[in-house]
């Protein structure tokens, strides 16, 4: 039996969620378009999907643009916001996921003037550069995510959107990781746009959200038929959608009951690792999610050490950029020394993970440091 630890990739989906998609994708297959009892079936299921997604984060229903999932609600808060305002400075953490960087750099080839927002060597937004770029020339919009999906490192969003506002700036959050691992609350974080996505928290791939500030305007990407309030065409996905509103839905039932889980799992595996001489936990002083564990072991590279835990039956994620073996922006942004980040390992529970999980990797870690000598385990990442 493998042991599933790469819950920042992608989650199972809950067997509750299927139970709820299962009729859609069956017998009520109805475009929700289409005026007659089938697709009014599918119109009331996506609003009451609606309705879960918006209660997630305490905004209203008619906020919420579903998307194809998070790199897409990205995308079109970037594009989309952009579009309606006069090209002027943007603003980016070094540490969003591709699917904020690469929408910021395209905006850059369109006359936009990008600045990367550094962080320190934790991962946490340096909220004194954050001022020094709001002081200088116009800045529009500003994209800041809520938790890293590496580091697990979780940013200061209200204070980010305090001074993003006073600008008189738009913000975006990426929350695409702290859905269903943190209370999510718009009004408390303050930003004009935030992305979420399904498959995150035990609901499909293929769904995720756009939650706009009805002040916002937004500009779609995919046009067509007028679905989403004009704001993104296209025959809704209806069985996906119910199941991204029963995930939401079911993240709020169970989210004191993961955080404490999940920490807990974090915790002894944190306090396993130690244990090992010279392991380093990245990002141990910041606030992080409760499920995620960053660490490298010395003289290990992190590619071969998933592989070879692969081996043995556990799936962790590496801190590397792929096939490149070079340490991922995120470590370069926080100055990680190369040869630490050359090992990181990410190691991200989920619900469904038990103590025993944590007990047997590390037995297993230990056996490989007991077995293979360093030479043995360096390679491409
Ligand atoms: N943003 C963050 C922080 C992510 O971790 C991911 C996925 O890993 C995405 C966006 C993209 O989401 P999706 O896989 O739903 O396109």
């Amino acid at each position: 039996m493998a042991v599933y630890l790469d819950h920042n990739a992608s989650t199972p989906l809950d067997p509750t969620v299927l139970a709820a998609m299962r009729p859609y994708l069956g017998t009520r297959f109805g475009n929700a378009s289409s005026l007659h009892r089938f697709g009014r079936s599918a119109r009331n299921a996506i609003d009451a999907a609606r309705g879960q997604v918006a209660a997630l984060v305490g905004a209203a229903p008619q906020q919420v643009v579903f998307t194809s999932g998070g790199t897409e609600s990205d995308g079109l808060a970037l594009f989309g916001a952009a579009a309606g305002l006069a090209p002027g400075r943007l603003l980016v953490s070094a540490v969003e996921h591709s699917a904020v960087l690469e929408p910021a750099r395209a905006l850059a080839r369109r006359g936009w003037e990008l600045a990367l927002l550094p962080v320190d060597r934790d991962c946490r937004l340096d909220l004194d550069a954050l001022d020094a770029a709001l002081a200088g020339s116009t800045v529009r919009l500003v994209s800041v995510m809520l938790a890293n999906n590496e580091t697990g490192v979780v940013q200061e969003i209200a204070a980010v959107a305090d001074r993003v506002r006073a600008a008189g700036a738009l913000l975006h959050v990426d929350a695409v990781q702290a859905a269903g691992k943190l209370p999510l609350d718009l009004g408390a974080l303050g930003c004009h746009l935030l992305s979420l996505s399904a498959h995150k928290l035990y609901g499909p791939q293929g769904a995720g959200a756009l939650v706009v500030d009805p002040m916002v305007a937004l500009e779609p990407l995919v046009l067509g038929g007028g679905q989403e309030q004009g704001r993104r065409g296209g025959t809704e996905p209806v069985a996906a959608l119910v199941g991204f509103g029963a995930a939401t839905a079911l993240a709020v039932a169970e989210l004191p009951g993961r955080i404490a889980h999940l920490g807990a799992l974090r915790a002894r595996l944190e306090a396993g690792l130690r244990a090992h001489p010279g392991c380093t936990i990245v990002a141990a002083g910041a606030p992080r999610l409760p499920n995620t564990v960053q660490f490298a072991l010395p003289g290990y590279d992190g590619g071969a050490l998933q592989m070879a835990l692969d081996r043995l039956g556990f799936a962790v994620a590496t801190g590397s950029a792929c096939h490149s073996g070079r340490p991922s922006h995120v470590l370069e942004a926080m100055g990680l020394a190369p040869e630490v980040a050359r090992g990181v390992v990410r190691v991200s529970f989920g619900k469904d993970n038990r103590d025993q999980d944590v007990d047997s990797l590390l037995a297993a870690l230990g056996s490989l440091r007991s077995a293979l000598p360093v030479s043995a385990v360096s390679g491409g990442g």
